[in-house]
């Protein structure tokens, strides 16, 4: 069916045509539906340096062409349609760099190893008020405000809002909570085909601060964005699948906490390439205000500072909360939904290949009771040692394309660079009167 038969079935006047790039930024054409089925042809035009991707000025223009067979009409503003689109240059050929492909390509070297891969995602967010400074519900202070009934119902506007959008989209949306920080809240879905969750993850985010803005506040998914209170994490799961999606591949009643030797090969690739990960699940200067970060408010800031793997445990890296699956507890919100999936699959794929050992499991309680230092490797303490493992690392680089991955550094040393060039508050307190 042609979009623009599906555009008068549904009330759609107008589509986005929407990429995301390096740096997580979603960039559109809002393309009327009179236009539509030429557009979705032959792609809509954008100047690639313009966003975060690693082109010239002098570069010929990239052509969005969107996947037809994934239509998000806009929950908040349904005579809007939203499409992903993928990247390609103007003589057909596509671009390797562009963050869905990448995620695609991975999923294709999966498939050809005979496997499918489903994942779910855990995107945190705080509602802040509209200028972005001050948690927007000043009653919300309590020091474990984890689950809070009133401040959570305080947000029943937005948290339904949001909730009836993705159930309406079919998402399986099935609990809302006030998560650990003041001002913070998650929403889980059901987990789905990676590629899948990687579109809706990048919806809900585009949907969380539209609705927020609608309703007068300013959502954002930054990793840390108050020093004393829980960051926003992006926990994510994933299990490996028959081609078919039938049987789960991690499933095994028999195996230790029911997960197969499988599923342990596959943590135990994603534990070994864990530092060069960081890259691509915590790709922010501020991401490793997160990681490795002093007790916060609530006691805990229920994020990792070792790379190692435990039970229903949520001090380490990974988590097994369950049979047949298990939780990344690294990632932020600040990670790309595209490239946070790719570069674990890429991660755990190579695991399997190589009979990766995870080690034991460990069950210290890692913010009382670290392991003695030598026994742990430690995540990296911020993104330059992230993009220096990445750097060094041939694993993902291998999976994820050398050139992609070259570009991605090439941008993201840009971004550190630019932070060093600051001068910031905290230097001029403790400088100034050296
Ligand atoms: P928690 O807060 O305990 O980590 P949540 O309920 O918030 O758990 O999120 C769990 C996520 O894991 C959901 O998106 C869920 O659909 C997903 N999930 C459950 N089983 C699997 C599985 N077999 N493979 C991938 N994801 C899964
Ligand atoms: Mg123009
Ligand atoms: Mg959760
Ligand atoms: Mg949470
Ligand atoms: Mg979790």
């Amino acid at each position: 069916m042609l979009l623009s038969e599906i555009a008068r079935e549904k009330g759609i006047r107008y589509f986005l045509i929407s990429f995301t790039d390096f740096f997580g930024v979603q960039r559109s054409k809002l393309v009327p539906a009179a236009s539509i089925d030429v557009m979705a042809e032959n792609g809509a035009g954008f100047a690639g340096f313009a966003a975060w991707l690693d082109m010239t000025p002098a570069d010929p223009d990239v052509l969005a062409k969107p996947d037809i067979d994934r239509l998000f009409p806009l929950p908040w503003r349904p005579e809007v349609g939203w499409l992903p689109a993928d990247l390609y240059t103007t003589d057909g050929k596509a671009i390797e760099q562009t963050p869905r492909l990448v995620l695609k390509k991975v999923l294709e070297r999966a498939r050809e190893m005979g496997y499918s891969v489903k994942t779910g995602v855990e995107c945190e967010y705080f509602l802040l008020s509209a200028d972005g400074e001050t948690i927007a519900d000043a009653r919300d202070s309590q020091s474990k405000p984890c689950y809070d009934q009133q401040a959570l119902m305080r947000r029943y506007d937005v948290i339904s809002e949001i909730c009836e959008g993705m159930l309406n989209l079919g998402w399986g949306a099935y609990q809302n909570d006030h998560e650990d920080a003041n001002g913070q809240f998650e929403m889980n879905w059901m987990y789905e085909d990676a590629l899948v969750t990687a579109d809706r993850h990048a919806f809900f985010k585009y949907m969380v601060r539209s609705i927020a803005e609608k309703h007068g506040l300013r959502a954002t998914f930054m990793p840390k964005p108050f020093a004393h209170l829980t960051g926003n994490g992006c926990h994510t799961h994933l299990s490996l699948w028959d081609l078919a999606g039938k049987r789960n591949l991690f499933l095994d009643s028999e195996g230790e906490l029911g997960l197969s030797s499988l599923a342990y090969q596959f943590i135990g690739g994603v534990l070994h390439s864990a530092p060069a990960l960081c890259a691509f699940t915590n790709p922010t200067v501020n991401s490793y205000k997160r990681l490795n970060a002093p007790v916060t408010l609530s006691g805990a800031t229920w994020s990792p500072n070792t790379i190692s793997y435990s039970g229903n445990n949520r001090t380490h890296t990974i988590r097994i909360p369950d049979s047949g699956r298990f939780e990344l507890r690294l990632a932020d919100g600040a990670a790309n939904p595209y490239l946070l999936p790719a570069s674990l699959i890429a991660a755990g794929l190579d695991g399997i290949e190589h009979h990766r050992d995870p080690g034991p499991r460990r069950d210290n309680n890692t913010y009382t009771d670290p392991l003695p230092s030598g026994t742990v490797r430690y995540l990296p303490s911020d993104l330059r040692e992230a993009l220096q493992e990445l750097d060094k690392d041939t694993i993902l680089a291998n999976s994820l394309g050398k050139s992609f991955v070259k570009s991605y550094l090439k941008l993201k040393y840009g971004e550190w660079r630019d932070f060093n060039g600051r001068i910031t508050a905290w230097e001029r307190e403790n400088t100034l009167d050296c």
